[in-house]
């Protein structure tokens, strides 16, 4: 039962500066085939013409990526095509003296079984949230990033940098359009963030991954990390878009356990809850692996997934702990599991 089912919420906020909100996002978990498709798009031009490239960008993708999926196209070509037609759009709608130079960034990410795809130009980011580790998946098509790359600034100058904002990439500047694809395998547990310059400007990823690992509901998360940014000046727009993935097999199991009796209802739902917020130790092919859910079968389907298979092999856990071990050893974390491990391996 290998797959996501993905859960995104966004928001995008003028801050306390600019007149006009020229960022979009765009949430949509069900994009067809069971796929799930996300984007931030970054609008620049002169009267208010930003507002309408990144417009562009997100109806774009919104209008044809699903159609894409729905004909079979794979995940990194479907945001492809949807990305230089966005590009054409934008192009050619510049063309008006009044729209002139219309631009956006665009950063998209398509979800598809335990495969993220993410599609990126310009300087907006996704991240990626796995346990303690945060990776940016993206590169920033900005000057000053280029200037980093190339060894002329550090990356603590670039954030001062007085052309940080000057863009070497963007959805609608030129007929053409180099697009960076980056595919990921996803597992149980992961976050995917995406976000505006406005909101990482204003408020660094480790500090982005501490809210969104602190708070439970992901629209309030988005809500608090646009706060920050206003608070910390709102200099900018501001937009994030967090996508949550849980397995698809809770999901299944939700459905099949949710037509049972309301009393049974209750006691599902906190055995559910328990499910979600469980982990333990266990075995599988001779090593010591971390689950998630609880070490039991409902109607033939396990309530647990494989969150990571450890280095360790079992015979290494002393004979006294390996019974409780392939039973399952409960742990409120994977952080906890990794802990509980180590303190097996010192107590033979
Ligand atoms: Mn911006």
């Amino acid at each position: 039962m290998r797959g996501f089912a993905a859960s995104g919420a966004g928001v995008s906020e003028t801050g306390r500066v600019r007149e006009t909100n020229e960022d979009r996002v765009l949430v949509l978990d069900h994009a067809g085939r069971g796929t799930a498709l996300y984007a931030v798009a970054d609008g620049l031009g002169g009267h208010a013409a930003g507002n309408v490239a990144s417009d562009l960008a997100v109806t774009t993708l919104h209008e044809e990526v699903p159609v894409l999926v729905a004909q079979r196209v794979s995940p990194p070509e479907a945001l492809v095509l949807g990305f230089r037609q966005a590009n054409a759009v934008i192009h050619g709608r510049g063309g008006s003296p009044d729209r002139s130079g219309m631009a956006t960034t665009c950063t998209a990410v398509l979800i598809d079984g335990a495969d993220g795809t993410v599609a990126h130009v310009g300087d907006s980011r996704a991240y990626l949230i796995r346990g303690r580790e945060v990776r940016q998946l993206t590169t920033d098509h900005s000057l000053a990033a280029e200037l980093v790359r190339h060894g002329g600034l550090t990356p603590a100058d670039a954030g001062a940098h007085a052309q940080r904002h000057v863009l070497t990439r963007a959805l609608g500047t030129a007929d053409d359009v180099q697009i960076d694809v980056i595919t990921v395998p996803l597992r149980v547990g992961d976050t995917l963030v995406l976000v505006t310059d406005g909101l990482y400007s204003a408020v660094p990823a480790e500090e982005m991954a501490g809210v969104i690992r602190s708070t439970a509901d992901a629209q309030d998360t988005c809500s608090r990390l646009v706060g920050l940014a206003n608070a910390r000046g709102g200099l900018d727009n501001a937009s994030v878009v967090i996508i949550r993935l849980r397995p698809r097999w809770l999901v299944q199991i939700t459905r099949i356990l949710v037509p049972a009796a309301v009393a049974l209802l209750l006691g599902v739902g906190a055995g559910l809850y328990r499910v979600e917020h469980s982990y333990f130790l266990g075995e599988r092919g001779g090593r010591v692996v971390v689950m998630q859910g609880v070490p039991a079968q409902v109607l033939g389907v396990p309530l647990f997934s494989l969150v990571r298979v450890t280095p360790v092999p079992v015979t290494r856990i002393a004979p006294a702990y390996r019974a409780h071990l392939l039973r399952g050893i409960p742990a409120r974390s994977p952080e906890d599991a990794e802990t509980l491990l180590r303190d097996l391996l010192e107590h033979p």
